[in-house]
Order: C-alpha cells, then sequence, then structure tokens
C-alpha cells in the first residue's frame, strides 16, 4: 500500500477552480487502485497570498512541501504585467528551491471534439528548466555615440544539466516504448548549434553521448538532432512525426506553446516539473483572469497533470487510468463551451471524467 500525502496549491484565478476538480481525480482513482491512498494539504501561494503575506512562496510553504509531501500540483499565478516591489514569480522560485530541473510536456490528440484539433499528435516536448538565459543574469550600459543603450545577458548551459536532461528524455522515451508496445521511442535533440557552436554545441554533444551511450544501448532508441528553426517549420507541418523532443530552456518554452496550440485549447495541456526527489504537475494555462470565478474553466490540463505528476512519481498504472478517462471523455463526452465548443462547465466535465475512472 502507498499512502501519498500531496501538497494542493491552486493560486490564482482559475487555480482555485481547477486544482480542486484534479484532486477529485485523485481521490476517485483509489476506489479502482486499492494500494494507492491520498491525503492533501492545501498550501497558500501566488498573487493573492503576496498582498496578504507580502510573499508570493512563503517559507512556509516551501517548509512543507519539503517536510511533509512527496509531490504537489500547483495551479496558477497572476503575475502583474509591470515589476511590483518585492514580488517575484514563485514557480519559478519553486522550481529553484526544489531542483526541479525538468519541466515535461505531453501533448496529444485524441481523436476527440476540439475543433482546432491536429489528428496523429502524440509527443512530449522535455524542457531544461534551470539555467539557458532564464539564469537572468542580464546587463545594459551605453554603447556610446550612435549606438545609444545596450543590453545583453548570459547563456548559459552546463553538462551536468545537459546531462541529466537528456536522461530523462531518454527514460521517457523508453517508458513510451513500452507503454505502447514495438513502436520505436525515438528523442530528437533541439539546439542552434550552426550559431552557438560553444553554448548549443555543448548541449548538443553531451545529449547525444548520453542519449547513444551505455544506459540506453539495446534500448531501440533512436536518436536524432534537429536546429530549433526548422524544428517549428516541421512541428507545424508535421508535427505527427515527433515522439520526446529535448531541448534547452528557451527553445523548449517556445516548442512546447507552439506544441500546445496543436491540440486545440491550452485548457487541455498538462506539464509536470521534475527533479530527483520531487514532482509538481502544473496545467499550463494561467490564471485566466477572463473566465474566472463562471465555473466554466476547462478542468482537463489540471486532471492530466495530476497523471503526470504520478507517472513520475512512479505510479505508472494510476496516470494511465487518468490518462485513458480524459481521452474517452474528450472522445465521447460532451466538452466544454468555453474553449472547445461544447455545452459543459466545469463541473459537468469533472463529472463526467470521475464516471470514466
Ligand atoms: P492564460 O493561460 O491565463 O489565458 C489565455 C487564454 O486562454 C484566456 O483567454 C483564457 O480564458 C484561456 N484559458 C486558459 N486556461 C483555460 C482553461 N483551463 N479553460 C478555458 N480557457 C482557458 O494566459 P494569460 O491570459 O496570458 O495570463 C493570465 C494571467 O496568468 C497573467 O497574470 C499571467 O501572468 C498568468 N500566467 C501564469 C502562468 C503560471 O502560473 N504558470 C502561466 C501563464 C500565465
Ligand atoms: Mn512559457
Amino acid at each position: 500500500r502507498r499512502a501519498l500525502h500531496i501538497a494542493l496549491m491552486p493560486g490564482d484565478g482559475i487555480g482555485q477552480e481547477v486544482i480542486p476538480a484534479a484532486a477529485s481525480a485523485l481521490r476517485t482513482l483509489t476506489t479502482s487502485l486499492p494500494h494507492l491512498s491520498f491525503t492533501f494539504t492545501t498550501l497558500p501561494i501566488g498573487f493573492q497570498t503576496f498582498t496578504e503575506t507580502g510573499s508570493a512562496l512563503p517559507d512556509k510553504t516551501v517548509e512543507t512541501l519539503q517536510k511533509e509531501c512527496q509531490g504537489a500540483l500547483f495551479g496558477a499565478v497572476s503575475s502583474p504585467s509591470h515589476a511590483v516591489k518585492g514580488y517575484n514569480s514563485p514557480i519559478v522560485g519553486l522550481r529553484k528551491k526544489l531542483d526541479l530541473y525538468a519541466n515535461i510536456r505531453p501533448v496529444k490528440s485524441v481523436g476527440g471534439k476540439a475543433k482546432l484539433e491536429i489528428p496523429g499528435v502524440d509527443l512530449v516536448i522535455v524542457r531544461e528548466n534551470t539555467e539557458d538565459l532564464y539564469v537572468k543574469e542580464e546587463r545594459s550600459f551605453d554603447g556610446g555615440g550612435e549606438i545609444g543603450r545596450v543590453a545583453e545577458a548570459i547563456k548559459r548551459i552546463s553538462e551536468r544539466a545537459s546531462r541529466r536532461i537528456a536522461r530523462m528524455a531518454g527514460q521517457i522515451a523508453v517508458r513510451r516504448e513500452e507503454m505502447r508496445g514495438n513502436k520505436k521511442g525515438m528523442v530528437t535533440i533541439t539546439h542552434k548549434s550552426n550559431v552557438l557552436s560553444q553554448t548549443d554545441g555543448l548541449f548538443r554533444s553531451v545529449a547525444r553521448e548520453v542519449l547513444t551511450g551505455a544506459e540506453f544501448a539495446g534500448k531501440g532508441l533512436v536518436v536524432e538532432e534537429q536546429i530549433v528553426d526548422s524544428m517549428v517549420y516541421k512541428l507545424f507541418r508535421q508535427p505527427q512525426y515527433y515522439d520526446v523532443v529535448v531541448a534547452p530552456n528557451l527553445y523548449g518554452d517556445i516548442l512546447s506553446d507552439g506544441a500546445a496550440a496543436l491540440v486545440g485549447s491550452l485548457g487541455l495541456v498538462p506539464s509536470a516539473n521534475v527533479g530527483d526527489t520531487f514532482v509538481v504537475g502544473e496545467p499550463c494555462h494561467g490564471s485566466a483572469p477572463d473566465i474566472e470565478g463562471k465555473g466554466i474553466a476547462n478542468p482537463i490540463a489540471a486532471i492530466r497533470s495530476a497523471g503526470c505528476m504520478l507517472e513520475f512519481m512512479g505510479e505508472i498504472e494510476g496516470a494511465r487510468r487518468i490518462y485513458d478517462a480524459v481521452d474517452e471523455h474528450l472522445r465521447e463526452g460532451t466538452v466544454t463551451a468555453v474553449d472547445l465548443g461544447g455545452k459543459a462547465g466545469t463541473a459537468e466535465i469533472v463529472e463526467d471524467i470521475l464516471k470514466r475512472l
């Protein structure tokens, strides 16, 4: 029997509506998987928390995560569009504090009712989550004369970060290969080393070394690489081609939002922030202030994120059941009105998915 203590961090806006939905999917799962049980703790995070306590990510939240929880679900935060003194994005802080070095985003079409869905897409973007341009070491200075002001930023790539993200991508590809039967797992290494020969060159060579090395020998992995701009072209033209894509932070950020567009709504796409000892599931969308509080948000991204959390905690069967129930719902059920052109609100979607669990 595995008893998991999970933190719920709804945050702001529709996070408050979709995270309870994800928690109810986990609770329902235990009726058909009695070896699993969950207890939940709700923890404060986000802009509302910042206005109340002066911190968007209170120390107590981090402490409770580290000491008491095995995994977490995070909703969304409303980040102000202008700089607010003392405010820092709590999810960025959380990734650092818990060393969640991989951001994993599965994008899958299911032949469902989403009007804008491209058929046959089933890929995973594995994004390095700790370095590259996101080390945020920027500076600006006067370039003199006509040049005017100049700003520059450090793009940092390390062997360690490249190695561990490549391993993660390889392991995901092998697991997908097993889950799908004999269809071959493939990893595409994305970079721009024709221009950035040192930084992206390092990422590329370390990733290739790991994926073609001893750990994955005999696993049947296909390893290929692609320059990021032509990758975007092919992702738009032939998204069915891809399986697992591994990328440094910035390219991974851009590719993963682009990939989410392939399945018709941000409200469908989950993610997991993964480290060696902790996993945080997180829907890809933000706090959606335009629809908050109305009970109409699509809870699927959050429910699938609960599946991702379980998958990366090693609960493959639980994850699979959540993914399957959602896919079946998308094919057969009444989908959300606000983003998919169906008739349902949040509560009906949750009810339909729980029934299929
Ligand atoms: P958003 O993802 O919140 O919304 C974009 C559009 O998609 C909106 O029209 C919204 O209604 C729709 N949408 C999003 N999720 C949906 C769902 N589950 N069901 C139905 N429709 C959905 O992005 P935004 O509008 O650019 O940002 C709003 C706020 O969210 C900002 O404060 C931003 O900083 C924050 N944000 C947070 C995160 C995060 O916490 N990880 C990510 C992105 C944006
Ligand atoms: Mn992004």
